[in-house]
Formats: C-alpha cells, structure tokens, sequence
C-alpha cells in the first residue's frame, strides 16, 4: 500500500500554539481505531508531550545519546591568559570568583578555546545530550519520545533517533505519525528528512499565513507532497480564504477548517485527544471529517495522491525576510 515502506505523516506548523498537537493526537486515534497499524512518535525533543496527551507513565526502553561534548578547564594548568575568552563564539567562558568558568549551559563543544589555549588547559568531556524512550500508549499503540538535556546542542538529532526507532517499529503497512516542533529550526528539518507527507496547520492570521509559508519551504526543500487544515477558521474567515488560496497556488491539498473551541485549550488541560475528551464538540467534529479525507483521499491511494501533490522540483530554501510593519 505504501511502496514497501512505512507512510510517514509529518504533522507542522512554523509556530507553536496553532493546534498542531491536537491535529495529530487526534489523527493518531483516528487511523489507530481504523484499524491502522500506528506509530506515534514526538519529534519535539525540547518540549514533548504526545506522551502526557496518551498517558504514557513509564518506558519500556530509554537509551541515552551521550555523543554531546562540553569543554573544562584544568585550573592546575591555568594561567589566566584569557586567550579562551576572546574566542569562544558562543560566549560560554566568564569569570567567577576570579577565575575562568565555562558555562556548561552555554557551552557547545566546537573545541575552539582548547585549540586557542596556550597552557592546554582545556579539555572536551562527553555528556548525555538526551534520551529516546519507547512505550505502549494506554490505548495500545507505541509511542517513540526524546527529551534533550537543558542547555545541550543538536535536538535535531535526537528527532533522527526517534524517526529512526519509530522506524525500527513499524512494519512495512504501519503509518508514522509524527508531531514535529514547532518554527522551522533543526528539529523540523530532522522531521521532514526522508518523511512521506507534510499535514500543515496554519491560523486565519497574517503571522499565520507567514509561518505557513515558511513550513511549506522546508517542506518543498525535501520535495513533501503536503496538505493543509485550517485552525482557529472562524477567528478571521478572510484570512482564512487567503491562506485557502496560497495553498491552491503552491498545490498543497487543503483539508478543511476546525473552528476556534474553547473545548480543545481545556482538552489539553486534561491531557487527552479533543476527540477522545470532547466528542461532540465542533472542533472533534470537524477533524472526524478533515480524517476521513485524509484516509480516503490520502492513504487508502497515496501512490496516487503523492503524485498529484508533490513539487515538481525540490526548491533550495531561501529565507523569507519580512520588514517591519509588512503584512503578507
Ligand atoms: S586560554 Fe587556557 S590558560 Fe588562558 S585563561 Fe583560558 S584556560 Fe586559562
Ligand atoms: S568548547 Fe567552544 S563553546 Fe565551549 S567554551 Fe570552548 S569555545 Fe566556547
């Protein structure tokens, strides 16, 4: 069904608090009680939570990534020079009680002040950077999850990990759902690397509009068929036709739109799915209908879809700079 390999769903947005958890909380449940074989993995590793919105309350594995470096001084050896202050470009050395300290918050192993250090004073030691857990969601689905140590470099490589393992996991008809980070830093490019499809979440807003077309960049950089659900519709239903033509100019599949529900804030309180929490309410039944076009408009032929709705090229990304006051 899905070219020998598993589909992968990306789920983004270019900034957070559009709805992008509740989308794919809500789409994992979905396909799961559809019958799918499913995946959940969070490719969030600064903030994850898809494992708070399936009450998953402990591991069955966790692996540490201790691949991550910070720098040290040996005060022994120290002369006070300073030559290390001057090139560290991270500006991680300060002084302490008199003497030099390195920030290990700030520092990032580049190794740069060790090289410089005339008394070769300074070494690199290993540290953990994160950690990938894997475990059964209380519906009974896997769930892979990462979560980076405070200060350290490189989440997006934690998200590779957990893409990798998600991998691991499912078989050859499983669907990957993945909830990516928010903005389209380090961790979103990890998620959109080698992904089947992008599902964009956008707001009815100017920044909406502009963090969209931002996410659909990166998403047309690795050549991602991608599709589109409005959040928040109602809030500014112009907007909304504007972002409705954008993506009919860039050839993104729209969904449809979820009207603004005080029901999903409160479900996310309560850590669970808008769907599961509140069934009856708009916005679940809403994103019932926006799944039923996914499934069958998307999955049940995806050879098909993809064809429709990939960019005819992969585009070289170019940030967009917007001036201050410009609206899009
Ligand atoms: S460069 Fe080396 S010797 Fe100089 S202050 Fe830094 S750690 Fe000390
Ligand atoms: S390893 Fe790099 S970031 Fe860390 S203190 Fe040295 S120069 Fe700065």
């Amino acid at each position: 069904m899905f070219l020998g390999a598993p589909l992968e769903i990306v789920v983004a947005s270019g900034k957070g608090g559009t709805g992008k958890s509740t989308v794919s909380s809500s789409l994992i449940l979905y396909l799961y009680r559809k019958g799918y074989k499913i995946v959940a993995a969070d490719a969030d590793a600064e903030a994850p939570n898809l494992h708070l919105l399936f009450n998953v309350s402990s591991w069955d594995r966790v692996d540490e990534y201790s691949d991550a470096y910070i720098a040290e001084i040996d005060y022994s050896k120290c002369d006070m020079c300073g030559e290390c202050v001057n090139v560290c470009p991270f500006d991680a050395i300060k002084i302490v009680d008199g003497k030099y300290f390195i920030d290990p918050t700030i520092c990032e192993g580049c190794n740069t002040c060790s090289l410089a250090c005339p008394r070769k004073a300074i070494r690199r030691r290993r540290v953990v950077r994160g950690r990938v857990m894997v475990g059964r969601t209380e519906y009974g689905f896997p769930i892979v999850s990462a979560s980076i140590e405070p200060g350290r470099p490189n989440s997006g490589k934690l998200v590779t990990e957990v893409k990798n393992r998600a991998r691991e996991i499912a078989g050859r008809e499983s669907i990957v759902v993945l909830d990516a980070a928010a903005g389209i830093g380090c961790q979103v490019i990890s998620a959109f690397t080698g992904a089947s499809l992008a599902i964009l979440v956008a707001e009815p807003t100017p920044a909406g509009l502009s963090n969209l077309i931002r996410v659909h960049e990166i998403a047309k950089h690795f050549n991602l068929p991608s599709a589109l659900i409005i959040n928040k519709a109602d809030l500014d239903e112009d907007y909304a036709e504007k972002i409705i033509r954008y993506a009919e100019e860039e050839n993104i599949d729209f969904l449809g739109k979820i009207p603004y529900d005080n029901t999903v804030p409160l479900s996310m309180t309560y850590m669970k799915p808008v769907t599961e929490f509140s069934p009856d309410s708009p916005a679940s039944k809403a994103l019932m209908k926006i799944f039923d076009v996914v499934e069958e408009r998307i999955i049940r032929d995806f050879d098909r879809w993809r064809r429709a709705h990939k960019p005819s090229k992969p585009s070289i990304y170019r940030p967009i700079l917007i001036k201050p006051g410009e609206i899009i």
